[in-house]
């Protein structure tokens, strides 16, 4: 077992972290206050190869590994924690679902301009009544001779404000078999989007809202039978949430790691006194651990789409290590590290998010308890017996 990174993952690593440098260090906190999707950094990142790096060259990738694609959100977070969200949503996210099981004919019409930084796509799966228990969701879509007719609403998009196409799970019929997933176009008959409402960490969503929607049979993603692979898809994207996680953990550490050699009370600098050292030491060790395991998830992934097991393990740490470093962070920074001119107090609303989003903490527990007895557990109440 060989921990250290090849020479040619060191070369990409650098070479994307001088871009960082170059392309993102002015204007990181700024950035970090604009609720829209930064598509400047996303059309820089697509000119400099950083988009689709996990996804095959014939489809408009870089044909390189889930790894170099993490290696990227790192040596982008270390400058600029908002535009590690671009590294996401081009090569993590619903873009990954596409880029799995979409037709050459949609790759050609959704994947390319979303490859080249230029168009946006949102994730439709959570519902008003459908959360964490996904495959209740309510959205159905419904045959009528030439398509579908797609009528629900969906809650929490990210990026719904700007996306120009939209990944919906739906149902086809009864049960989590007759599940799927469509491709929806802004602008659509019978799609609308609601108010935009905003998050803790200052970015936007809007509720979707499907009336009759047409979907077209050409934008039909995967239909009934679709929601193992769409979520074996969705397990890159938790990779990516983890990787931002520890990554911008990991940039509130260094921040607060300059800051105890600076500050100086008492007569000396923050760092001398053995209450901030072992703070040091736990985040170090926190930030370490996580970091092996979204690493293992992603290195045995290479030949495809991570590991369920691996994937809820790596997300649950890398969660908790992002915002507990953060937490950690801030309270050296003290007053400084609480204000809004301080990325800290960014990262520190960013990382909690992530406890939340793409499959809570509490459902990674679930699922990593299910690995460890070998047996599923439903989350559902007991059927009880109809009365005689
Ligand atoms: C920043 C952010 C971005 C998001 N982006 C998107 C997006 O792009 N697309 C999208 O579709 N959704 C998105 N979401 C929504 C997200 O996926 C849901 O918030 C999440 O799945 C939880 O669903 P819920 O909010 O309805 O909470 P609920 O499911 O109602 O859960 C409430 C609480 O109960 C806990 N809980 C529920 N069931 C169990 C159980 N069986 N065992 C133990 N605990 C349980 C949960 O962990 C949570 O703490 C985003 C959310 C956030 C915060």
């Amino acid at each position: 077992m060989d921990f250290r990174l090849t020479a040619e993952q060191v070369m990409f690593r650098d070479q994307v972290a001088r871009w960082a440098r170059d392309r993102l260090a002015e204007g990181a906190l700024a950035r970090a206050h604009e609720p829209g999707f930064p598509f400047d950094v996303a059309r820089s990142a697509a000119e400099a190869g950083l988009t689709g790096i996990a996804m095959a060259e014939a489809d408009g990738g870089q044909g390189g590994a889930l790894m170099d694609a993490i290696l990227a959100i790192e040596a982008v977070a270390a400058v600029c924690p908002r535009s590690a969200d671009v590294i996401q949503a081009t090569n993590f996210g619903p873009i990954r679902t596409l880029a799995e099981y979409a037709t050459p004919e949609q790759k050609a019409r959704f994947l390319a301009p979303l490859l080249r930084g230029e168009t946006a796509i949102g994730l439709g799966m959570s519902e008003p009544g459908a959360g964490s228990a996904v495959t209740e969701l309510a959205t159905t879509a419904t045959e009528d001779g030439d398509g579908w007719r797609l009528n629900g609403a969906k809650v929490f998009t990210s990026n719904s404000p700007e996306a120009s196409v939209f990944l919906i799970y739906c149902r086809f019929g009864p049960g989590t078999g007759n599940i799927g997933s469509v491709l929806l176009e802004r602008g659509q008959e019978g799609f609308s989007l609601g108010k935009p409402a905003r998050y803790m960490n200052g970015e936007e969503w809007c509720p979707l809202f499907f009336d009759n929607a047409r979907i077209p049979p050409e934008n039909l993603l995967l239909g009934p039978g679709g929601f193992k692979r769409q979520i074996a898809g969705f397990n890159a994207e938790r990779i990516g949430n983890a990787a931002r996680a520890l990554a911008l953990g990991r940039h509130a550490f260094e921040i607060a790691r300059q800051h105890a050699q600076d500050r100086h009370q008492f007569g000396r600098p923050l760092c001398e006194f053995q209450g901030i050292q072992w703070s040091f030491a736990e985040m170090h060790a926190r930030l370490e651990a996580a970091q092996l395991l979204l690493y293992r998830a992603a290195v045995e992934a290479d030949d495809g789409l991570p590991d369920a097991q691996a994937t809820a393990v790596a997300k649950l740490m890398c969660n908790r290590a992002g915002f507990e470093v953060a937490d950690a962070a801030m309270q050296v920074l003290g007053g400084l590290g609480y204000g809004t001119d301080s990325l800290v107090e960014y990262i520190f609303r960013k990382t909690r998010g992530w406890m939340i989003a793409g499959g809570s903490t509490e459902m990674m527990k679930n699922r990593i308890a299910e690995g460890v007895f070998g047996r599923r557990f439903s989350q559902r109440p007991p059927r009880t017996e109809a009365p005689q």
